[in-house]
């Protein structure tokens, strides 16, 4: 078959879209595909201060990669924010790509090396506290997302989130009935005062096959391999895997749930706006302390998060 836009060869067929592209047109559909979601959502403005999270793999690749080109369209500044977890090999590699990815996009970075910061990698924090890496890492993930975003004035923090997350993401939610917790799967979320910063979801309408073709197409480099904590049974990584058999066999039901998921927001309830400071560190929190310092109490006897604020203050100043 050919590509419907012109002579060539047609490589990629997108079934909801009934389209089937060369390379090239595919590799546009996608770039106005992104900037399009931008553009719906009000995600990016001119002027704006982006800080994207970068971690190596296909998703947060493509969208560093598509961030720097749609500066070419909307004039505002890019950050990268990697997080070297300290797991082995995997963190090794994943941190040298980022970095000589980001140097040759000649973009600034942010790299926040967890031995650094705390004395110890997830690996090690997970075995002294005995609870699961994998929450473990969400735990100090978002906290360094956030203090970063805060420290640096960021307009927003771009996270790779596909819509394939997304929709595993609202089902999940919607399996624990927790639907306010549905509210946070917006492509936008806003910031509360300076406790918590801004979050945007650019891949919000891209499938993630969609992802790994363009990925391939611009031979763009990540790491083919997972975290080594990676388990395809947890609910999320089942529930993800469900979902992409229904759409083989209903092409677009999971931007149909998007979409409608989008227009029907306000007949969720409303999650409360106001948050808590933490008495430790001053950033968002649900109760006296926030998670992150409680982890790091109970790891270190000490929390650590007014620290880790200092620290990536002193980071963002060598930035220039
Ligand atoms: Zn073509
Ligand atoms: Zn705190």
């Amino acid at each position: 078959m050919k590509c419907k836009y012109c002579s060539r060869r047609g490589e990629v067929t997108i079934p909801y879209a009934r389209l089937t592209l060369c390379k090239e047109h595919f590799i546009e559909f996608i770039q106005r595909k992104v900037l399009r979601t931008i553009k719906r959502y009000n995600l990016i403005k001119p002027g704006d201060k982006i800080l994207v999270a970068v971690s190596g793999g296909k998703d947060s690749i493509t969208l560093l990669q598509l961030l720097s080109e749609i500066r070419k369209t909307i004039n505002y500044d890019l950050y990268v924010l990697h997080i070297d977890l300290g797991i082995g090999e995997y963190s090794k590699s994943s941190r040298t790509l980022v970095e000589s990815y980001t140097k040759q996009l000649g973009l600034p970075i942010i790299i926040l090396e967890l031995k650094k910061i705390l004395g110890y990698t997830i690996s090690e924090i997970a075995k002294k506290l005995k609870r699961p890496p994998c929450s473990i890492c969400g735990i100090i993930k978002r906290y360094l997302f956030n203090a970063t975003a805060i420290e640096l004035k960021a307009t927003a923090l771009a996270t790779g989130h596909n819509l394939d997350d997304i929709a595993t993401f609202i089902l999940k939610e919607f399996f624990a009935q927790n639907l306010t917790g549905i509210w946070k799967l917006q492509p936008y979320n806003e910031s509360y005062k300076d406790i918590v910063a801004a979050r945007i979801k650019p891949l919000y309408e891209t499938y993630e096959e969609e992802i790994r073709k363009y990925a391939e197409f611009m031979k763009l480099p990540y790491m083919q391999e997972k975290c080594p904590y990676y388990k395809p049974t947890t609910l999320d990584n089942v529930l993800k895997q469900k979902i992409k058999e229904v759409e083989e066999g209903f092409p677009g039901i999971t931007i149909g749930l998007i979409r409608r998921f989008i227009k029907n927001i306000d007949k969720y309830p409303r999650p409360k706006t106001s948050f808590l400071k933490c008495r430790i560190c001053g950033l968002a929190s649900s109760g006296e302390k926030c998670s992150y310092c409680k982890l790091t109490e109970k790891l270190l006897g000490e929390p650590m998060g007014y620290k880790t604020r200092e620290y990536i203050k002193s980071l963002i100043k060598e930035l220039k």
